[in-house]
């Protein structure tokens, strides 16, 4: 069924598939496979079968009429997991679906303590690179056999159990905590400097200009050095951003672009003042730039055009 379907409109979030198949395997103490789970559940928004799900797993929408629904089979689920488990799982795909689905159903999910991507310990001690491994290839990787039904929940959680034994699982979550500890100073960086944006070079405030177009006649303003050779720059137009707002670029023949910024103000002195900020030019700036200028040139050439033909707005 389409997930445009009208079905869908009530639900808190876009639901992207229905779970059909829980399958789990606890580890004892020595990482060896225990204690088995699996239960089949019956889905309630997409109640056909996509072809390609029922060739991957031998389950049909006749094998799941009788199976119970999802808030039944997360409970039974939830009971056999016990208190504080961490769920181990081959890549992520288990927890999107897993953490969907319970939304949807409005069930608990404070009860699981993590969640593993087994693959990241398994690429960290096989000396991997940074794809995703099938669990298949962990299997053969090992020279495990397979003795369960590839692709059955409970089958696959086997496999992996059976990969968690071969692995260094003690030093394998140690490193797990550490990586994703990195991980996220690592994100958390890239956001703070994504949001500070690009460090200027140089900054000046120029003041006492009785006009916006005196500020702009200045060479003290629109003169500029290079400061890296102190070379007379060459400037672009200026582009009018709005809000008391220009932008250029600038060149030196030997130290390439910078983007000049300036923001005027009206003071209490009744005068104006002007901003000036110098940043070297990356290519993204160079190219924003350049959009900006053209579009306002269509649009003032539009203007004009507008103007000839007698229209007024
Ligand atoms: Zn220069």
């Amino acid at each position: 069924m389409s997930s445009h379907s009208s079905v869908f409109n009530h639900l808190p979030i876009r639901l992207r598939g229905e779970v059909i198949e829980i399958g789990a395997v606890k580890l004892n103490d020595d990482w060896t496979p225990g204690e088995e789970f699996q239960i089949y559940v019956k889905p309630v928004y997409f109640r056909k079968m996509h072809y390609k799900v029922k060739k991957l797993t031998g389950i049909d929408g006749n094998k799941l009429s009788d199976a119970c629904g999802f808030v039944d089979a997360f409970s039974r689920f939830r009971e056999f997991c016990g208190d504080a488990c961490t769920f181990l799982t081959w890549g992520y795909d288990d927890k999107g679906i897993l953490e969907q689905n319970i939304i949807v159903h409005d069930q608990d999910w404070d009860w699981i303590s993590g969640w593993i991507n087994l693959q990241l310990i398994y690429n960290m001690q096989t000396e991997g690179d940074k794809n995703q491994k099938s669990l298949q290839t962990a299997m053969e990787h090992f020279g495990i056999e397979q003795t369960r039904v590839a692709h059955d929940a409970l089958g696959d959680a086997y496999n992996t159990a059976l990969v968690c034994s071969h692995m260094d699982m003690e030093s394998g979550l140690a490193d797990y905590a550490d990586m994703s500890k990195r991980l996220s100073i690592q994100r958390r960086k890239r956001v703070e400097a994504a949001e500070a944006g690009p460090e200027p070079l140089e900054h000046l405030v120029f003041e006492g200009f009785p006009n916006r177009n005196a500020a702009f006649a200045d060479e003290a303003l629109t003169e500029i050095e290079c400061p890296n050779c102190s070379a007379a720059l060459t400037l672009s137009r200026w582009v009018n951003q709005g809000d008391r707002r220009y932008m250029t670029l600038a060149s030196c023949p030997e130290h390439g672009d910078f983007l000049i910024r300036v923001k005027l103000k009206y003071t209490d002195e009744e005068t104006w003042s002007a901003n000036r900020i110098l940043y070297a030019a990356d290519e993204g700036m160079v190219s924003f730039y350049k959009t900006k200028s053209t579009q306002r040139r269509k649009r003032t050439r539009r203007r004009k055009r507008e103007k000839a033909a007698g229209r007024t707005d």
